[in-house]
């Protein structure tokens, strides 16, 4: 990846929590591993990891797709006996470099990068990278997430524990699962991890929280880590908390 320059802004010294352990209730929650940093200048930020079909979805949010803020699914299939798989978590538990080959062809090649610990951040980026006419042609980062090392290393763990469960006969999936982005705090929300809470009463209706914002956690960890919080989020969890009094 030398030579590659990434448009990541520069960021301030930040605060970082442990990233929250999933809570295991059934098989398939051990599948699937969530973690937030509270960072005390780009606020919340998410990464999630689950089974998906018969490899692994990574969903990053926010993220920047086209160095615009998006929420990026990156569908990971497991056509190797999980090795690409268990390559790529283990390089984000040992907060290592890591490029692989998603697509290549002439005069093109795409890859997935894992370029860790940015000087003084203590962030790592994962990012789809696009090169155009050999080593001398544009370099574009198609998708990018930078999160803290800490994180990417709870997640590369998390990956690791769920590729074993991956069933290698189930069918490649090929339609993204649903996934809407909580309104108190954008956490990816699949149909699992979802708590079907729907707040009717109050001044705003409220649907499809994350279980965290569901129960106030969400607001309490923000209050405790002085992160900032974009005021639509802050009007949401500030609903659900008068509604739960
Ligand atoms: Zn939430």
């Amino acid at each position: 990846m030398h030579g590659v320059t990434s448009a990541r802004h520069i960021m301030g010294r930040h605060k970082q929590r442990k990233p929250r352990r999933p809570r295991r209730e059934s098989d398939q929650q051990a599948k699937e591993w969530f973690g937030t940093a509270f960072h005390s200048s780009e606020g919340m930020q998410h990464l999630d990891v689950r089974q998906s079909g018969n490899g692994v979805l990574i969903t990053s949010s926010p993220a920047e797709i086209d160095g615009a803020p998006a929420s990026w699914a990156l569908r990971l299939r497991n056509d190797d006996d999980g090795q690409g798989l268990n390559d790529l978590g283990a390089a984000l538990a040992a907060g290592r470099g890591h490029v692989q080959v998603v697509s290549e062809g002439p005069g093109h090649r795409t890859v997935l990068a894992f370029m860790p610990n940015h000087p003084e951040e203590g962030v790592g980026t994962l990012a789809r990278v696009r090169t155009d006419g050999g080593p001398e042609g544009d370099v574009v980062f198609e998708r990018s997430a930078e999160r803290p090392m800490g994180l990417w290393a709870e997640a590369g763990e998390g990956l690791l524990r769920i590729v074993p469960l991956l069933d290698p006969d189930a069918p490649p999936a090929d339609e993204l699962e649903d996934c809407q982005l909580c309104p108190g705090c954008y956490r990816p929300v699949y149909e699992s991890s979802s708590s079907h809470t729907l707040i009717g009463a109050g001044p705003m209706p409220v649907i499809g929280l994350c279980r965290l914002c569901a129960e106030g956690a969400t607001l309490r960890s923000l209050r405790q880590a002085d992160v900032p919080i974009d005021p639509q989020q802050l009007a949401v969890l500030e609903t659900v908390a008068a509604a739960l009094v």
